[in-house]
Order: structure tokens, then sequence, then C-alpha cells
């Protein structure tokens, strides 16, 4: 696939993120626009951890300046409504391009990340809190906009 605005409305059937984009399978919904569309990370890192991703298939979009273009408006929303909602205090954003590189699911994607006090820095980016992932319904409210 080419990264052109003819291929705007393509989509992979058998893709995770393609499906929550249009609608098929459930998510967390917060942000969307006719490009992107942003939702909770299912395993979260810290409380609000989310995805960003391009409505369209795009499996190698890193590669791609338009692609980034294509969720910049949701990174910046969805960064902003994590301080003022949820009180985070920074934001990681993080795109993993290439199974080397860790990623799983193969839709470009960007992880948006808040970030609070009481757990700062990079060596504590990745913990893992098991009680975020039950309170999905409540952030979803927070971050909704
Ligand atoms: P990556 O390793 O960069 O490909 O990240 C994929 C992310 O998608 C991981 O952080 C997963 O927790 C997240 N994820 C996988 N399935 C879902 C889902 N159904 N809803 C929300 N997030 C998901
Ligand atoms: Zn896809």
């Amino acid at each position: 696939m080419t990264d052109s605005p003819s291929n705007r409305d393509a989509t992979e059937p058998d893709c995770l993120f393609c499906q929550i984009a249009s609608g098929r399978l459930p998510a967390k919904l917060i942000w969307s626009d006719d490009q992107a569309v942003a939702f909770l990370d299912i395993n979260p890192w810290h409380r609000g951890h989310s995805l960003v991703i391009p409505r369209r298939h795009l499996g190698d979009g890193a590669a791609s300046p338009q692609a980034w273009h294509e969720v910049a408006a949701g990174l910046t929303a969805v960064a902003e409504r994590m301080k003022n909602h949820l009180g985070a205090s920074g934001i990681n954003y993080l795109s993993n391009a290439g199974a080397a590189a860790g990623q799983e699911v193969f839709h470009f994607h960007v992880h948006v990340i808040p970030r609070y006090d009481d757990q700062p820095g990079m060596a504590r980016l990745m913990s893992r809190d098991p009680a975020a992932a039950q309170d999905l319904d409540a952030l979803a409210a927070s971050l909704a906009d």
C-alpha cells in the first residue's frame, strides 16, 4: 500500500486496530476526527495510557510524514486532556516501529502515556499496575471531552 490520500479509507479486515477504528471491535474511545481515533490501552503502563491511530490501515506508517500528520491533532488533544482531567504532569509519546522495536500490532499507532509525579522518570515508563485496567470506564468518561 502506498501512502497517498487515495488510500485514506483503506482498511484491513483482519487488523485489530482497523476493527477498532471502524467500530467493529469495542474500545474505550476518547477522541476522534476524520483521520484518526484515540482509545485507552487495555494494558496500561500508567493510568490513562492511550493509543492514537490513523483510521486507515498504515502497516508501516512510522516511515511516512503523512501518517504522523494524521495523528498529530489526536496526540496533542489527548495529552492536554490527560493534564487537565487526570492530573498528569508529563507525557511520553512513543511509537514502536517494527518487531525489533517491540511492535505487536502492525497498524501505525502512537502511545500517549500520562506521567505522574509519584512515578517519575524513564526507568518507570513501563511500570504495570493491574488495578488500572479496572478503571477504564471512569477514565474514558474523564477523557472523552
Ligand atoms: P505495540 O507493542 O506498540 O504494537 O502496542 C500495541 C498496544 O496495543 C499494546 O500496548 C496493547 O496493550 C494494546 N492493545 C492490544 N489490543 C488492544 C485492544 N483491544 N484495545 C486497546 N489496546 C489494545
Ligand atoms: Zn489496520
